[in-house]
């Protein structure tokens, strides 16, 4: 390899090794397994920017995949793995390697063996959602322009109502500047915009826009001891908001832009069946689908009764 002049790790289009680099984009890095003479090599394309945070590319991300073809590791199938082929749109300040990769890395070099050191715990990582998993339980579900989204951890599944696959993508390649782990999102149909609620805060998206956020939830005239708003709900036919915080829950009029008066109430007394702790809802034609661990209870607002008691997965198309 020739070493760049400012830096002997970021290397020019062709760089002595028969694997040149393609400019801006595409590519972004390489490494070799190891060996002798390049071997666990690793070399960087000088023609992107890399970041220290979430914008495109954080070298974070990037170096450790490096690192680990550098160490002998070969791409993953996995989604939401730190091997998977593509560049990972995830938030690189909460990251925690997957158990894919660890699983991977432990098949090479072996695990630790318990008792021996100082550390009993065998190190575990999050997994990857699969739609077809039954036991799914989501931090939030929003209907957005005629499809359903269902957030869970650093996930978004993407779905059409009406037939078709359903797409796992990181919440931050569709909104980059969104935490992971929200508590709830809706949306309201007349401004077209979806209200999306982490802890105390929220943020407003205009489709695959983040228009304004992290805004406090006070501004909506939540009262300063709601710590989060477990489920959100707009009801169309009656332009009312639900929020509901463990057993109870609240009312905001959109044409009013303000909270209804008499609120909170409880869960239990209006919404007959429902217990406290909702995880997700969404409003859709008629019916609020309420889900509550790896259920789902679809529920009739005329007639004030659960309806159907679903799967939490029921819509992903499995
Ligand atoms: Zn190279
Ligand atoms: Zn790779």
């Amino acid at each position: 390899m020739i070493p760049n002049a400012n830096n002997h790790l970021l290397h020019s289009i062709d760089h002595g090794d028969n694997s040149p680099f393609d400019g801006p984009d595409g590519i972004l890095a390489h490494a070799f397994q190891p060996g002798p003479r390049l071997g666990g090599d690793t070399h960087f394309d000088d023609a992107e920017t890399f970041t220290k945070n979430s914008q495109q590319y954080n070298l974070f991300l990037v170096a450790a995949h490096e690192f680990g073809h550098a160490l002998g590791l070969h791409h993953s199938t996995d989604q939401g793995a730190l091997m998977y082929p593509t560049y990972p749109s995830t938030d690189p300040d909460n990251f925690r390697l997957p158990q894919d990769d660890i699983d991977a890395i432990q098949s090479l070099y072996g695990k630790e063996e318990l008792g021996k050191t100082s550390n009993p715990i065998q190190p575990t990582g999050p997994t990857t959602p699969s739609k077809c998993d039954p036991n799914l339980v989501f931090n939030a579900v929003t209907t957005l322009r005629g499809e359903l989204f269902f957030f869970l951890n650093r996930f978004v599944f993407r779905k059409h109502p009406r037939g078709g696959e359903s797409d796992l993508l990181f919440i931050q390649e569709l909104w980059p500047t969104l935490p992971s782990d929200i508590d709830s999102a809706y949306e309201n149909p007349i401004t077209g915009e979806i209200l999306v609620f982490k802890g105390k805060n929220y943020w407003t998206l205009d489709g695959f826009d983040v228009s304004q956020g992290p805004r406090s939830i006070t501004e909506l005239g939540f009262p300063r001891n709601v710590k989060k708003i477990d489920a959100a709900v707009h009801v169309e036919t009656l332009g009312k908001t639900y929020f509901f915080v463990n057993n109870k829950y609240y009312s905001y009029d959109e044409d009013k832009q303000a909270m209804d008066k008499g609120f909170p109430k409880f869960i239990a007394k209006d919404f007959p069946g429902m217990r406290p702790n909702i995880d997700a809802a969404f409003y859709y034609k008629g019916l609020i689908y309420f889900f509550q661990e790896t259920v789902q209870y679809e529920y009739s607002i005329e007639s004030k009764r659960i309806k159907q008691v679903l799967r939490s997965n029921s819509w992903l198309g499995c």
